[in-house]
């Protein structure tokens, strides 16, 4: 008998699921790949696009390249889990599975922020940041505020790398000194775990004129008096806002038995959630650690061994350590690097690689590697 595997979302951690278990058990599994959308994107593609980097079809990776022993790819929205049954119903059919793994990744609520929908613009969806490149192409000088809405939020560092990567923008189009650039971000630094990280971007933003605001986020904006108002009420002047949205559960997890205190809860070890063979991986979990792609797909390698365990008998594998590599755009074609573990020890455990042009080598390898093992490109 095959087992049936299905997979929800794919995002970073159901495509490296995906693929490892493609590679491994091949025809012995049934693998399912189900996302509502025709194509992937790199988050921090998103930023490429933004700026004029790169073309919104020269991003887009599409699904229906996926070509993998075992699995099927279907295009289709998911309206109900039933993780007792590991039932799963979407617009077009019901499915059932003997492994269910839920990586359906951290959806935005933006009409938490009042204003935003009406006046801001947020980049962190792929329909946002791909609107943002008109709007910034066009855009003749002001205020310009980069404002985090809450906690959690995905890719910590991504408002710090928007905020450099915009200076170089604004100069490029010779309009840096008809603009202000504010960052404000609920974190005490850019980047907590790497204190030399969090001084290297804090050293670049002093060298750029961006004013920096920690500890605070931006809770409403009033484009009537030109202002982005912050958690202490403090006033930031804006003419433009580039905003990151509220985090949320995907609609069909909000009122999920799977869900607890808005995200799902899993086992560090095996990212199992309370369901017996029901696993979840990524941005949709309360693991722990930032939410990030490097981190959702180091899950769904700790997953996918555990799946494979189930499926062919042998040891479990060993706990999820929640560790990767992050690299951080200090603009200029700079990149930066942070290697941390985040489990494996009493305390976070980070090393950071100064900016360099050699590691945009690195982060470029990064993506094709991705590309090419997920989609054969
Ligand atoms: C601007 C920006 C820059 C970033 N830069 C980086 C970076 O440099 N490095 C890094 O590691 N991370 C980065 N990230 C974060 C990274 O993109 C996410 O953390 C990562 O994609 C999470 O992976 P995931 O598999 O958990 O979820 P996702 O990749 O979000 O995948 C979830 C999938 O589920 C699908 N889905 C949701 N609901 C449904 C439904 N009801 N039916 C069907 N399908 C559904 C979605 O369409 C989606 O494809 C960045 C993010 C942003 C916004």
């Amino acid at each position: 008998m095959k087992y049936r595997v299905l997979v929800l979302g794919a995002g970073f951690g159901g495509l490296e699921l995906t693929t490892i278990l493609s590679e491994t058990l091949g025809n012995q599994a049934d693998i399912t790949l189900i996302d509502k959308n025709d194509s992937f994107t790199f988050g921090y593609s998103k930023l490429d696009v933004m700026f004029g980097k790169q073309l919104p079809e020269s991003v887009r990776l599409p699904y229906r390249s996926i070509a993998k022993p075992g699995v099927t790819f279907r295009q289709e929205t998911i309206t109900e889990i039933d993780p007792v049954a590991k039932r799963v119903t979407t617009n077009a059919g019901v499915y059932e599975a003997d492994i269910l793994v839920i990586a359906l990744g951290a959806d935005y609520d933006l009409s938490a922020t009042p204003g935003l929908i009406e006046s801001g613009h947020e980049f962190y969806t792929v329909e946002g940041a791909f609107k943002l490149r008109e709007v910034l192409a066009n855009y003749e000088g002001g205020d310009v505020v980069i404002g985090v809405d809450s906690w959690p939020y995905k890719c910590p560092p991504a408002p710090c790398e928007t905020a450099l990567m915009l200076h170089d923008f604004l100069t490029e189009r010779g309009i840096r000194d008809k603009c202000t650039i504010s960052l404000v971000m609920p974190l005490s630094k850019p980047i907590p775990p790497s204190p030399p990280s969090s001084e290297a971007i804090l050293e670049g933003f002093r060298e750029r004129g961006i004013s920096y605001y920690p500890l605070t986020c931006v809770k409403q904006l009033d484009f009537s008096r030109g202002v982005a108002v912050l958690d202490d009420d403090k006033e930031l002047p804006c003419n433009l806002f580039l905003g990151v949205p509220k985090h949320c559960l995907p609609d069909v997890l909000k009122s999920s038995s799977l869900a607890e205190n808005g995200w799902i809860p899993v086992s560090p070890i095996n990212l199992m959630t309370k369901f017996p063979g029901v696993y979840s991986v990524g941005d949709v979990t309360s693991v722990g650690i930032p939410k990030a792609g490097i981190f959702a797909e180091a899950a769904a390698k700790v997953a996918a061994a555990a799946i494979i365990a189930e499926v062919q008998g042998g040891d479990p594998p060993p706990p999820f350590t929640g560790a990767g590599t992050c690299y951080i755009e200090f603009g200029g074609g700079r990149i930066g690097k942070i290697d941390v573990d985040f489990l494996s020890g009493e305390t976070v455990q980070s090393h950071y690689h100064g900016a360099s042009t050699d590691l945009l080598v690195e982060k470029k390898l990064f993506g094709s590697s991705r590309k090419s093992r997920w989609f054969g490109l």
